[in-house]
């Protein structure tokens, strides 16, 4: 999902300008953008050799096998749509790990972005036998938070996706939202496969997945996670995450509410 630009102020101009970092900014900044690079080329580097693999026996099976040539062109189409997926998610976490805690003017009211991103998920929960949950919210005015609606619902669809991904047909997933003080507290809790304790600290990481075979299998760029952890505290707030193996994962997200 594109997200908006939160852009840093430019710097460009002739006339000599205060940088917008102070030298210890600076140093963060140039270590992610270093961090990033290299974790970026190496990701990078697997689908595109798949891609000019597939591409090869399809071109060697064309015209002695079109059967076999129709495969690989189906394949191919979804590894391209898979490395697509991944540029998407590399360049929205990108510009989400340069943007510092941003003022945001708008307000959001997150019960209706939670609404549109249930509504979107509800097929693909369908399709899986999975029944999805959301138990009723209070009054709309309770659920508003200065921010970014397509960087929320980004976030939460990140969270109900891989809850939905993670439990196995027959589960169930469940949306709770309420009110804690000044925060807003959303949970997504599902009865899915669950992440080992020993994992738990690590899945916030870029580009981690405790099992990666399976979230290659399910389409999964390790990014989401990571993503997420930087929407909510761009806008002030945090997740949190509890699990048990075989049973069940609860994600908890904070926002201050405006
Ligand atoms: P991916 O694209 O692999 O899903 P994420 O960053 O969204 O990447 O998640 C990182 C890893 O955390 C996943 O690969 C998976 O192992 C684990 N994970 C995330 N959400 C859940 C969940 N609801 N239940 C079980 N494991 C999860």
């Amino acid at each position: 999902m594109a997200l908006e630009r939160h852009d840093p102020p430019a710097n460009g101009s002739a006339k000599p300008t205060t940088s917008p970092f102070s030298p210890d900014e600076l140093q963060r900044v140039n270590k992610i953008r270093r961090d990033f690079v290299a974790n970026v080329s190496h990701e990078l580097k697997t689908p595109a050799t798949s891609l000019k693999l597939l591409a090869e026996s399809l071109e060697e099976s064309l015209d002695e096998d079109p059967v076999q040539a129709r495969l690989f062109a189906a394949q191919l189409k979804r590894e391209t749509e898979r490395l697509a997926n991944l540029i998407t998610d590399l360049l929205d976490l990108a510009r989400l790990e340069s943007q510092e805690r941003t003022d945001y003017p708008t307000l959001v009211d997150v019960r209706g972005v939670l609404m549109t991103v249930l509504s979107g998920m509800r097929r693909v929960a369908r399709r899986k036998d999975i029944t999805l949950q959301w138990k009723r919210f209070g009054k709309a005015a309770r659920y508003t938070v200065h921010g970014d609606e397509t960087q929320l619902t980004s976030m939460f669809t990140n969270l109900v996706d891989n809850a939905v991904k993670y439990t196995p047909s027959g589960g169930r997933v469940e949306v709770t939202g309420g009110t804690e003080g000044g925060e807003i507290v959303i949970s997504i809790a599902d009865t899915g496969i669950g992440i080992p304790e020993g994992k738990l600290s690590r899945i916030f990481e870029r580009f981690y997945r405790v099992d990666k075979a399976r979230s290659k299998a399910t389409g999964g760029t390790g990014l989401g996670l990571s993503i997420v952890k930087h929407i909510a505290e761009n806008h002030g707030g945090r997740v949190t995450v509890e699990s048990v193996p075989a049973e069940g994962t609860t994600f908890t997200v904070y926002l201050p509410r405006a």
